[in-house]
C-alpha cells in the first residue's frame, strides 16, 4: 500500500517549489479605478499600467457608471434566481437582442462570465465519442470546456491549418468541433478564421470562435472578429466577453436561433447559476452603444499600437508580431522576465510577467496591453525604458 501523504505538508512543499521556480502567483492590491494611472497598496508612487484588457478605456467611463446607477434604481441589485427559474429580466432579454443584432447573428445568450460560457457551450455541443480540435495556445477556459465535455481533445500546432486539416480528415468522430481564440490572449495574433471556417464547413464541424480580445476592438464599429473577416455561416458560434473592451462584466454566445435554444436547455453553467444582476445587463446596453460609437477610441488605440511597434528596438528579447492591443515581449527565462517586470515597476511602469503554464515553458514574457485611455507620452516612456533595460540588463 502506498504511504499516505500529509496533504498540508505537500502544499507547504509545493509552494516552496513554486517559489524556487519563479512560478508563485501573487496579486497586487489596486486602490484606484481601472485606468492607466494606477495606485497600488504596496507602492507609494503611482504607476502607469499596461496590464488591463480595458482596450477602449470604458471600465471607468462616467457614462457607464451613470448607467449602472440608473440600472440600480430600476432593478435593485440581485437577480434572485437562475435564468430558468425567475432570474431572467427584461434587461437581459434586451441585451441579448442587442448583441445578436450587433454581431449579425440570429440570437444571443448572456452568460455571467466568459469562462462559464466556454465551459457551458462545449459540453452542450459535443460529448463522449466526439472530437474537439483546438489550437494549442487557446485560452485555458476552452481546454477546461473540452475536458468537461468528455469528447476527445485533439490539439493542433498554433494556427497550423494543414495540421488541422489532416487531423480532421483522420477523425471518424460523429460530431466535430473546431475551437479557437480569435485574438490569442498571450500572443496577440489573429486566427485565420476564414480558412478555419472553410475547414469546418468541409467537415461538417462547428467552429466556435472565442472573441474575448476581438469584440469591441476588431471589425466595423467594433463588431468583432467575424465582422472583421466578413464571415457568416450556420456552423459558426461566437463567444464574446463583456468585461474586456466592453468594460463591464459577463459574456455572450451568439449563433443560430436553435443553437441558442439548445444552450438554454443544455448548458449547465448557464442553467445552474444565479443570473447576473439585471442592472449590469442594463449598463451593458449603454456599453454596446459606446462600442458602436467608438471609432475615435479605436483610431487612437491603433495609433498607440503603431507607436509602440515603431519605437521598440529589441535585440535579445522578441516583440511578437501582432497588430492588436496585445503586444507581448518574449524574454524566455522565468526569473529574467520577473526581474525585468520588477525593473519596470521601479520606474513606475506596470507590465505583468506571464509565465508557464499560462505560456509554454521557456517562453515567459512581458504582456503589454494598450488601451485607448493611454497617451502617446505614456507609450513613449514605456518604449524608451524597455529599450534601455534590454541594452543594460545582463
Ligand atoms: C478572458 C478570457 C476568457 C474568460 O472571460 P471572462 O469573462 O474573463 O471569464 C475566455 N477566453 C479568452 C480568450 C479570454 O481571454
Amino acid at each position: 500500500m502506498a504511504e499516505a501523504i500529509d496533504p498540508l505538508d505537500e502544499i507547504h512543499a509545493g509552494l516552496a517549489e513554486l517559489d524556487a521556480a519563479g512560478l508563485r502567483r501573487r496579486r497586487r492590491v489596486v486602490t484606484t479605478p481601472c485606468s492607466p494611472d494606477t495606485r497600488l497598496a504596496d507602492r507609494e508612487q503611482p504607476v502607469t499600467a499596461f496590464c488591463s484588457n480595458d482596450y477602449l478605456g470604458l471600465a471607468a467611463e462616467p457614462a457607464l457608471a451613470e448607467a449602472v446607477h440608473r440600472g440600480t434604481e430600476r432593478w435593485g441589485v440581485g437577480s434572485g434566481a437562475s435564468h430558468l427559474v425567475s432570474g431572467h429580466y427584461a434587461a437581459h432579454e434586451a441585451l441579448e437582442a442587442r448583441l445578436a443584432a450587433f454581431t449579425g447573428m440570429e440570437d444571443a445568450l448572456y452568460f455571467c462570465t466568459g469562462y462559464m460560457a466556454n465551459i457551458g457551450v462545449m459540453p452542450a455541443l459535443v460529448g463522449r465519442g466526439d472530437a474537439i480540435f483546438a489550437d494549442r495556445v487557446n485560452h485555458a477556459s476552452l481546454v477546461d470546456g473540452a475536458l468537461l465535455s468528455r469528447a476527445e481533445l485533439i490539439r493542433y500546432p498554433h494556427c497550423d491549418l494543414a495540421a488541422l486539416a489532416a487531423r480532421l480528415a483522420a477523425s471518424d468522430a460523429p460530431r466535430k468541433l473546431i475551437v479557437t481564440d480569435s485574438v490569442f490572449s498571450m500572443d496577440g495574433d489573429i486566427a485565420p478564421l476564414a480558412e478555419l471556417l472553410a475547414l469546418a464547413e468541409a467537415h461538417q464541424a462547428w467552429l466556435l470562435v472565442d472573441d474575448a480580445h476581438g469584440f469591441g476592438v476588431l471589425g466595423p464599429q467594433g463588431r468583432g472578429a467575424l465582422a472583421h473577416f466578413g464571415l457568416t455561416s450556420p456552423r459558426l458560434i461566437l463567444m464574446g466577453t463583456l468585461g474586456k473592451a466592453v468594460g463591464v462584466s459577463g459574456a455572450f454566445v451568439a449563433g443560430q436561433h436553435d443553437v441558442i435554444e439548445w444552450l438554454i436547455s443544455k448548458s449547465r453553467s448557464y442553467i445552474f447559476t444565479t443570473g447576473s444582476p439585471p442592472l449590469l445587463a442594463d449598463a451593458l446596453l449603454t456599453a454596446v452603444d459606446l462600442i458602436e460609437q467608438g471609432d475615435a477610441r479605436r483610431a487612437h488605440l491603433a495609433a498607440l499600437i503603431a507607436r509602440l511597434k515603431n519605437g521598440l528596438r529589441l535585440a535579445r528579447w522578441q516583440l511578437l508580431p501582432s497588430d492588436t492591443p496585445i503586444q507581448p515581449v518574449v524574454i524566455g527565462d522565468n526569473h529574467e522576465t520577473l526581474a525585468v517586470s520588477r525593473a519596470l515597476d521601479a520606474e513606475g511602469l506596470w507590465v505583468p510577467a506571464i509565465r508557464p503554464p499560462t505560456v509554454p515553458k521557456g517562453a515567459a514574457r512581458l504582456r503589454i496591453t494598450l488601451s485607448a485611455a493611454h497617451s502617446f507620452e505614456q507609450v513613449d516612456r514605456l518604449v524608451e525604458t524597455l529599450n534601455r533595460l534590454e541594452a543594460t540588463q545582463a
